[in-house]
């Protein structure tokens, strides 16, 4: 393939994967946005496969094949429930792929470039393996805080900031001894710095704790975009300099929206739960509540429903877990058939992973217009019968808003318990991923419906759809009786 037929393919690619963000923003246009994404991928993979080589091909095949083979199976079987782990292990694959690639060019430096030139390339190098090993380590660690295997309480070492220092000093004590070196000599400084920065990206991200996780999945989102345009750097790939910095740019707003979604500062995020005494990072403020809770059935919740006029729907972690999405879908359909005003409220840190709740309500065919951000929605629970709270659980805490001494104080909350009568479906008293209690369960307006959130909506679901058939049925055989 011809070096201008190359580079047309790359901005073709291009001008589709920025299509596929813009796509990506807005519910309705998402569907369109991952398609132009993948014919993008498609334009960009088959362009630069066809400009290599043909000895290059065995190779290619030797790593694309299995590849595609494993990323197929895993990608159908993951439950939408582990998609946040799948993204974080993605994640840590690309900070893998580019300190690997780093070293790679490192080793296999080209003899016919001037010496400014060599040292940008070993700038490039060395910055692009630091931002690698960060993110490779720091994803593994997201990983495991997600899936349960590591606590999800934060770490925090004594003089953790002062460790933190220490590495970034010592990488760029080593980046200079690097750029000191001639002739391929600074593969040393190059491996030591590769290990302390996997160290740091362990220890940033283990002393994030609870609610800030959402932070830093965007932030190593962030970070593998840009390890990838380090990448494209290194290898001279323009396409992979571009799709980079749209991933990286693009994490860091998703960064800076989560921060202002849950009233943090970025700063004190990355920096690992800084000013976590008051903060989130920390249970330590937690109150223990000791109290009555009222506990309801599932006709009682029947009841409500049936009686209400407004209706809003607050779905949580929960609500994917127990996959109650179309369930949920269901009970909306026959309550706005029987002309009940129902919408859904969604936090932006709702679920684990950013949209997630939306991607469940959308997969369930949930009409986008009754499903309403928290600051759309917030100012309309005081004018609300019934909140079916359903698997959320920090989201809906008040503790945010009223305990200055909580672990998640200052976050903005869906502010449920200010409607007339609130039901929280979940299967016990315990508390979300941040580990705080909750004392929106001890409220006098709020209802504990126990059990799992798909059994509970399935029962109420069908309840209500009999409720609605005898409705019907009693409207007919009223309107016979009146004309004979
Ligand atoms: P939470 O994690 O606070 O709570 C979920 C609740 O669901 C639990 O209390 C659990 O209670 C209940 N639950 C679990 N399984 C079931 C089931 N089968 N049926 C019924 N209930 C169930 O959820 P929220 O969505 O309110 O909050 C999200 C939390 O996750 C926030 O702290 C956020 O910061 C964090 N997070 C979010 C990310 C994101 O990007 N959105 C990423 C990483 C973390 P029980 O066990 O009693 O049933």
């Amino acid at each position: 393939m011809s070096n201008n037929l190359l580079t047309a393919a790359y901005i073709l690619a291009s001008a589709l994967f920025i299509l596929s963000l813009g796509g990506l923003s807005d519910q309705e246009t998402a569907r369109k946005g991952n398609i132009y994404g993948i014919i993008g991928m498609l334009i960009a993979f088959i362009a630069t496969a066809l400009s290599l080589n043909l000895t290059a091909y065995p190779t290619l095949a030797s790593v694309v094949i299995p590849g595609t083979v494993i990323g197929t199976i895993v990608a159908s079987r993951v439950a939408m429930t582990s998609m946040p782990e799948l993204v974080a292990i993605l994640h840590s694959f690309v900070g893998a792929a580019a300190v690997l690639v780093g070293i790679a060019n490192y080793l296999q430096q080209s003899l016919h470039i001037s010496p400014v030139e060599s040292t940008i390339h070993q700038i490039e190098i060395f910055v692009g393996v630091f931002i690698g090993a960060v993110t490779f380590t720091g994803s593994l660690i997201a990983f495991g805080k997600l899936r349960g295997i590591i606590s999800s309480k934060p770490l925090l070492l004594p003089g953790r900031h002062f460790i933190n220092l220490g590495i970034i000093a010592a990488c760029v004590w080593l980046g200079v001894q690097f750029l000191a070196t001639e002739n391929g000599s600074g593969l040393q400084p190059l491996l030591i710095m590769s290990a302390i920065a996997s160290v740091l990206g362990i220890h940033l991200v283990m002393a994030i704790g609870g609610a800030d996780m959402p932070v830093v999945i965007s932030m190593l989102n962030s970070y593998s975009g840009w390890a990838a345009a380090a990448a494209g750097f290194m290898l001279s790939n323009d396409l992979l300099i571009v799709t980079g910095a749209l991933v990286g740019s693009s994490g860091a707003i998703l960064s800076y929206i989560m921060c202002k979604a849950m009233n943090r500062s970025f700063i004190s995020v990355i920096l690992g739960g800084f000013g976590a005494e008051t903060g989130a990072a920390t249970i330590k403020g937690d109150e223990q509540h000791a109290g009555e809770v009222n506990v309801t059935t599932v006709e009682d919740t029947v009841e409500l429903l049936h009686n209400a006029k407004s209706v809003i729907i607050v779905p949580g972690y929960g609500m994917a877990v127990a996959q109650a999405q179309h369930a949920v879908s269901q009970i909306t359909k026959l309550l706005r058939d029987r002309g009940v005003d129902i919408r859904f409220g969604i936090h932006p840190v709702a679920g684990r992973m950013p949209g997630h709740m939306n991607v469940l309500l959308a997969e369930a065919n949930v009409p986008y217009d009754i499903v309403l951000e928290m600051d759309e929605i917030n100012s309309d629970f005081a004018k609300t019968d019934v909140v079916l709270v359903i698997g959320a659980n920090d989201t809906v805490n008040p503790s945010a808003l009223e305990n200055p001494n909580s672990p998640i104080a200052g976050m903005p909350v869906l502010e449920v318990w200010q409607a007339g009568t609130v039901v929280v479906m979940k299967r016990s008293m315990a508390s979300g991923y941040a580990g705080v209690e909750n004392p929106l369960f001890y409220k006098n307006n709020t209802r504990m419906l126990f059990g799992d959130a798909k059994k509970n909506v399935d029962a109420i679901a069908s309840k209500l759809g009999q409720m609605s058939e005898e409705s019907v049925d009693l409207h007919l055989s009223t309107k016979v009786v009146l004309s004979t």
